[in-house]
C-alpha cells in the first residue's frame, strides 16, 4: 500500500520545515512591531511638526518687527509659550507610552480611596461639580497606584474637558472585579469613533481639541496602563447624549 519508510533524512527534512515556520512567524512578529514603532515615530513628528513652525514663524515676526511694534512681542511671546507647552506635553506623554511597564512596582493597594481622592482634586482644581459613589468602603487591587491614578485622571480629564455639566465617578464590585464608572452628559462619541479613539494621536475633532489642549494620547496611555493590570477599558456613548467610560481591574486576592 502507501507505507513508506522514515529516513533519517526525511526527519530532518521535517525538522527544518518547522524551524523555518517557527522562523518566518518571528519575522513576521518583529515585522509588525517595527511597523508599529515606525508609525508611532512617524505620527509623533507629524503632531511635533505643527507647534514647532508655529514656535518658529512666531520668532522671526518678533525679529522683522517687534521693534516698530512692540506690542508684537507680548502676543508672540504667548503664543510661543503656549507651543512649547503643547510640545512639553506631548513629549512627557509620548515618554509615559514608551516607557516599561514591566518595572513598575505591584502591590495591593485600596482602589476605592484613589477614585475618592482622585474625585477631590478635580472638585479642588475645576470649578465642576464632581458626584462620587462607591457600593462598598474599600476594596483592593494589585498593581501600581501611580498608574492607575493616571488612568482615573485622564478619564476624569476628558469627561471635564467634554461636556459642561456634574461628572460622576463610582466604583462598585461584581465578583471577582471591580468596575469603575466615569459618566459625563457631554457632547458624546459617535459609534463609528468609539474604537478609534484608543488610537494613538487621534482626536475626533482635531481643531477644537488643538484649542482644549488635547494630544490624543490619554486614552492610549489609559488603555496601555489598564491591559498591563489585566483589566479592560470600554466606552459606552451616545452621540449628543454624553459617555460612560468603565474600567474593569481583578480584584487583589487581599479582599
Ligand atoms: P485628548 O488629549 O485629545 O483628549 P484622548 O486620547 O484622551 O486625547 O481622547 C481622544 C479623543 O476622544 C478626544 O480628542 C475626544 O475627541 C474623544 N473623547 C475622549 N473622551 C471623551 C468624552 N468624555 N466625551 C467626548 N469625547 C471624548
Amino acid at each position: 500500500g502507501n507505507w513508506k519508510k522514515i529516513s533519517a533524512a526525511d526527519q530532518s527534512k521535517d525538522e527544518l520545515y518547522e524551524m523555518k515556520i517557527t522562523f518566518n512567524r518571528m519575522i513576521d512578529y518583529l515585522r509588525d512591531n517595527f511597523e508599529k514603532q515606525e508609525m508611532f515615530v512617524s505620527d509623533a513628528s507629524h503632531e511635533l511638526k505643527t507647534p514647532i513652525s508655529i514656535v518658529k514663524s512666531y520668532s522671526q515676526l518678533i525679529k522683522r518687527r517687534g521693534a516698530e511694534k512692540p506690542e508684537l512681542i507680548q502676543e508672540s511671546a504667548e503664543t510661543i509659550e503656549s507651543q512649547a507647552d503643547r510640545m512639553q506635553k506631548l513629549v512627557e506623554q509620548m515618554l509615559l507610552l514608551a516607557k516599561n511597564k514591566d518595572e513598575e512596582v505591584f502591590e495591593p493597594f485600596d482602589i476605592v480611596e484613589l477614585c475618592r481622592s482622585t474625585g477631590e482634586t478635580f472638585k479642588g482644581a475645576y470649578d465642576r461639580e464632581i458626584l462620587f459613589n462607591s457600593t462598598t468602603e474599600t476594596i483592593y487591587v494589585n498593581g501600581s497606584y501611580d498608574q492607575l491614578q493616571q488612568v482615573v485622571y485622564i478619564l476624569m480629564d476628558n469627561a471635564v474637558k467634554y461636556s459642561q455639566d456634574s461628572v460622576k465617578l463610582s466604583v462598585r464590585r461584581s465578583d471577582h472585579r471591580v468596575e469603575i464608572h466615569v459618566q459625563d452628559n457631554g457632547q458624546g462619541i459617535p459609534d463609528r469613533e468609539q474604537e478609534k479613539i484608543f488610537d494613538r494621536f487621534y482626536r475626533i475633532d482635531k481643531s477644537r481639541s488643538r484649542e482644549t489642549g488635547g494630544t490624543g494620547l490619554g486614552l492610549s496611555i489609559a488603555k496601555a496602563i489598564t491591559e498591563s493590570h489585566d483589566g479592560t477599558l470600554t466606552v459606552s456613548s451616545a452621540f449628543g447624549e454624553g459617555s460612560t467610560f468603565t474600567l474593569k481591574l481583578p480584584v487583589s486576592q487581599q479582599n
